[in-house]
């Protein structure tokens, strides 16, 4: 498939690129770049089929970042069960021991 999606970085049209010339003669314009769709569930909604690069992402987040956090607000801090446990281990390039700090998710279930 080819399908694509403009790009949703506001100022995407005003960066100057040869990838955003278009047109011919005098009536030339900057215009939004396109961004390959991938369909598969993995990365249909990766900021990479929504975005041409990392510059339009945070344009768009600097843009709408009062709506984004009103969407999900977090007003305590969120947590992960783990356990910590503490081993010694052998460098294999010196030789040296050292301790190893080891984090590991506790399920609930
Ligand atoms: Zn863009």
């Amino acid at each position: 498939m080819s399908d694509f999606n403009w790009c949703h970085g506001p100022e995407c049209h005003t960066y100057q690129t040869q990838s955003r010339v278009r047109g011919s003669g005098r009536d030339k314009v900057l215009r939004t770049r396109k961004v390959k769709q991938y369909y598969d569930r993995q990365y249909q909604w990766d900021w990479g089929n929504f975005f041409c690069d990392q510059r339009c992402l945070m344009d768009y987040l600097r843009k709408h970042m009062q709506q984004i956090i009103q969407h999900e607000p977090r007003t305590k801090p969120l947590e992960l069960p783990i356990n910590v446990t503490k081993t010694t281990e052998t460098s294999q390039w010196n030789g040296r021991t050292y301790t190893q700090t080891n984090i590991e998710r506790v399920d609930n279930a």
